[in-house]
């Protein structure tokens, strides 16, 4: 059975300002990124453009949300994911205000929340479409309209969450454990629950067996954090990779945990270090054709 104790755990804490901060650097840049993305969509003629901007935007608010996040030191994801979410929804409500604009040819727009969406109602049934003549309205604009703010919400709720769930925090330190290692890549772990059970009860000798990746495709990728204030808190990630491409030949990169944020000491996080380094010493030795492959740690 797995220790829990053996697992680095985020605290859940929430310092009292980061809320108010947060939201507040939050909002005002999805007013100022949602009056240009607003008056950018409104007369960009071209449908591919008007999306990646979309998706620009979204991307945006969530980098926004996620620096603040890590910069106010909220380690609670859904108190993470519930401000991208305000966010995202004041963001949407910027976006249409500001659009409102050019669509009145700059003469008037409404702010109260009531009011705007009954114009949009309006704008609706009508339909504006920047320069295309034939304006796009009814349920094909409304469905184009939910699918914005899903990318836009999407990526203002999702992104900071995640930057919360994938960083350690050192409480001790009250800081942020930036310092990471990836090792690897290895071939893949063939049997991840004997070696999550393997490294649970520190027999981290069977890392030495791991050998260096054949497969650019399939490998295996240790990730070490360490926090360097206090060089107390050692975490250890090892995650089982699988790349695949699509018919235009864009990859994309699968990751399995086998072991997710195990706590180790010192000792042991140097001897992993050791072992990376003897990888390394091996595959130069061999001479392997895989030269592009880098077993040295990444700082
Ligand atoms: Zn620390």
């Amino acid at each position: 059975m797995a220790n829990p104790n053996a697992y680095y755990k985020l605290s859940g804490k929430t310092p009292t300002t980061a809320i108010p901060v947060t939201l507040s650097v939050g909002t005002l840049s999805a007013a100022v990124l949602g009056f240009a993305y607003a008056v950018i969509i409104y007369y960009m003629p071209f449908v591919y453009i008007n999306a990646l901007c979309t998706i620009a935007f979204g991307i945006g608010l969530g980098f926004v949300g996620a620096f603040m996040v890590n910069l106010t030191k909220i380690r609670n994801p859904m108190i993470a994911g519930l401000l991208g979410l305000l966010i995202g929804l004041f963001a949407e409500y910027a976006q249409f205000v500001a659009w409102l604009l050019p669509v009145s040819e700059w003469n008037d727009t409404v702010f109260m929340p009531g009011e705007l969406w009954a114009v949009l109602k309006e704008v609706n049934k009508v339909g504006v479409w920047g320069f295309s003549s034939t304006p796009v309205k009814g349920m094909f604009l409304w469905i184009i309209w939910m699918i914005e703010a899903l990318i836009i919400i999407g990526a203002s709720v999702g992104i900071p969450y995640l930057g919360v769930v994938n960083d350690v925090f050192c409480e001790r330190c009250d800081a942020w454990a930036d310092d990471q290692t990836t090792i690897g890549p290895f071939k893949p772990i063939a049997n991840p629950q004997q070696m999550k059970q393997d490294l649970e009860d520190a027999r981290i000798v069977v890392l030495a067996d791991l050998e260096p990746a054949d497969d650019e495709t399939q490998f295996s990728l240790i990730t070490l954090t360490r926090c360097n204030l206090c060089n107390e808190l050692f975490v250890m990630t090892l995650q089982n990779v699988k790349v695949t491409y699509d018919k235009e030949g864009k990859p994309s990169t699968d990751e399995t945990d086998v072991i997710r944020n195990l706590l180790i000491d010192q000792a042991t996080h140097e001897t992993i270090l050791t072992l990376a380094d003897a990888h390394a010493e091996e595959s130069d030795d061999a001479g392997t054709p895989d030269d592009d492959i880098d077993l040295t740690p990444t700082a």
